[in-house]
């Protein structure tokens, strides 16, 4: 997997841009969707992005010794802190509060330490995390629930961002004005990706990029202007002509006409190269599509080769699974998933290669 930390610093630049007037954040969960938050992270601090989001305090942790700029925040999404304040102060780490009973546990420990910083999470219709209406409500009735919280951001998080005309967006974003007005005055935390297409009213004063960043497409159907930052290639292992008619992979359910010529690659779905995979999609090498024959394996998949050039054909030589013309939303959709889930999969035994990222270059 080449990562290319230039796009990606490219792709938020682009998208600060586009929602000039409010904060640009980083939501680097998941390891950066799978390109790798280490390197990810640091590329877009050098960038400029001083706001991040991760999933986990786990994940917060690594980033945070990954960043050299201290003064970065990184909010926790997850919000858990029962049990986990010492550790949330250790790493200088930032909740994301969705309950009532994380407030009261994050309140009591921010008296007792001088005051803390935290993100208030609030469901205006998604129905995951956060404090609902009447819950919001009683803010305003009994303020001393806030105390010694420092609110870093009111936020709340679209469920159909991606589809512009659902009128759930327009319900959404009345439901956050009005619970926002029942909390102090804070900065205001709305848009993902897809939010951020859906123009200035969702922009607020902080938006929150993920998917965009890393070269994916979040509003489908539409155009995809953002960079694409992987690419993904396996090794050939192995490679055989066949001379009679046989079939391939498990189930033997797949036959291969007499003539072909197989190329089995070191990927599977160990990998993340989804299973559903088996018999549909395929590779290229040097931009002709090499299908995918017989079903994936844990750590195999087999491609028909018929046609390519023999040279570009051998053990040890590269097939692209992901690239800029065949995309993570292009091999999703020959999966019937999603590009998200695609990068987010890419197995830990995939080998990260990082280009550019403005610290010299890397191996
Ligand atoms: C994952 C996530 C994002 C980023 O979403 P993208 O669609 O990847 O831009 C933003 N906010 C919250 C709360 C999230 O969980």
């Amino acid at each position: 997997m080449t990562v290319d930390l230039d796009a990606v610093a490219e792709n938020w630049r682009a998208l600060a841009g586009r929602a000039a007037g409010a904060e640009c954040a980083a939501v680097v969960k998941a390891d950066a969707y799978g390109l790798g938050a280490a390197e990810v992270g640091p590329a877009l601090s050098r960038a400029g992005c001083r706001t991040f989001f991760v999933a986990c305090p786990r994940e917060g942790i690594a980033l945070r010794q990954a960043l050299a700029e201290a003064s970065a925040e990184i909010f926790v999404l997850d919000g858990h802190v029962k049990g986990e304040t010492a550790r949330y102060d250790r790493h200088a780490l930032t909740p994301v509060l969705g309950t009532l009973e994380g407030v009261a546990i994050w309140s009591r420990h921010a008296r007792d330490r001088g005051g803390r910083r935290a993100a208030l999470m609030l469901d205006t219709g998604m129905t995951r995390l956060g404090i609902g209406a009447s819950d919001a409500g009683l803010f305003a009735a009994e303020p001393d629930r806030l105390a010694g919280i420092g609110i870093a951001c009111a936020m709340s998080h679209l469920a159909c961002a991606d589809t512009p005309s659902h009128p759930l967006n327009a319900r959404q974003k009345a439901a956050f004005d009005t619970m926002r007005a029942a909390l102090p005055a804070a900065p205001a935390s709305f848009a993902n990706s897809a939010g951020i297409f859906l123009g200035p009213d969702f922009h607020y004063d902080l938006v929150r990029p993920g998917a965009a960043l890393y070269g994916l497409s979040v509003v489908p159907g539409r155009p995809n202007a953002m960079k694409r930052a992987v690419r993904l290639q396996a090794r050939i292992l192995q490679t055989r002509f066949v001379d009679t008619e046989t079939p391939v992979g498990y189930g033997a359910d797949r036959l291969i006409a007499a003539g072909s010529t197989l190329a089995t690659i070191a990927m599977g779905y160990a990998d993340g190269l989804p299973r559903a995979l088996g018999d549909r999609g395929g590779g290229r090498i040097a931009g002709r599509t090499v299908p995918l024959v017989g079903r994936v394996s844990m750590d195999l998949a087999t491609l028909d080769v018929t046609g390519a050039t023999p040279d570009l054909v051998r053990p040890g030589l590269a097939v692209d699974l992901i690239d800029d013309d065949h995309d993570a939303d292009a091999l999703a959709a020959e999966a019937g998933t999603i590009g998200y889930e695609i990068l987010a999969r890419i197995g830990g035994r995939v080998r990260r290669v990082y280009r550019g990222g403005g610290n010299g270059s890397h191996a």
